[in-house]
């Protein structure tokens, strides 16, 4: 949360309200890493999908046991087991401030419509629709080298391939949505991940102070990811 400026009642918030973002990347692009620095930066919760959803596991839940099958298959969970979870996410951060980061999901065009009620009932849509771009082979080294150090159960060479199979076929279609409503913001995750949130910080910061004077059907897309090129960055 940041401090509000101005006179009780008549204040002018300067520096914007909390901000609200939600991130579509494939795995190993680097959503939780990011989904982090963003949360930190901003004073937001993080709500990351995948990691409620191993918590579960990891406790042994009623949640977790209908869950794990899916999640060591590299399988999405039914939509509205992840909706439901995400709901009551949404609500304590509504308590907490209004702002937020949404780390996996959505993931399919059912679930971005759902997230899109769910944001008009309380009254919190996305400002931003962060998608991060990374080609599947240097997703699959990342994966595989994080295999060996974290032990995940779906980061085996099959179970990634699904999912990658997966993003592709259900949840990269939905990214065309959010550029046509004017909240999409293109990133190039094949760098550094340094490199990658600070971009990210700089794109939010020039946003944030906007996203309630500019209403949505008077956005544009952004595309930040030739950036690096444009001022000579030299590509590997
Ligand atoms: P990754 O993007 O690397 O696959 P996540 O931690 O985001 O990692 O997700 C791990 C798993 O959790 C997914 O493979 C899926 O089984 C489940 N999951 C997470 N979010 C969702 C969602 N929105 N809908 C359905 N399943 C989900």
């Amino acid at each position: 949360m940041f401090p509000r400026y101005g006179v009780e009642g008549q204040g002018v918030d300067v520096r914007g309200r909390d901000v609200r973002v939600l991130m579509i990347a494939p795995p190993g692009a680097g959503k939780g890493t990011q989904g982090a620095l963003i949360a930190a930066h901003f004073g937001i919760p993080h709500i990351a999908t995948g990691e409620l959803l191993r918590d579960h596991v990891a406790r042994r839940t009623e949640l977790g046991r209908a869950v794990q099958r899916h999640l060591d298959q590299g399988e999405l969970v039914p939509d509205h087991i992840v909706l439901d979870m995400v709901r009551d996410a949404m609500v304590a951060a509504k308590a907490a401030g209004g702002g937020y980061v949404l780390d996996g999901v959505p993931r399919n065009m059912e679930q971005a419509r759902a997230l899109y009620q769910i944001g008009l009932e309380l009254g919190m849509t996305a400002d931003v629709a962060l998608h991060l771009k990374a080609d599947d082979h240097e997703l699959i080294r990342r994966l595989l080298a994080r295999a060996a150090l974290e032990h995940r159960s779906d980061d085996t060479e099959e179970v990634i391939r699904r999912r990658l199979a997966l993003y592709h076929e259900v949840t990269a279609p939905i990214v065309s949505w959010y550029g046509e409503r004017g909240i999409l913001v293109s990133v190039d995750a094949m760098r550094p991940a340094e490199q990658v949130g600070r971009e990210i910080l700089a794109a939010l910061e020039v946003m944030r102070p906007l996203v309630d004077l500019v209403p949505e059907s008077a956005r544009r897309a952004v595309d930040l990811t030739g950036l690096g090129a444009a001022f000579g960055e030299r590509s590997t």
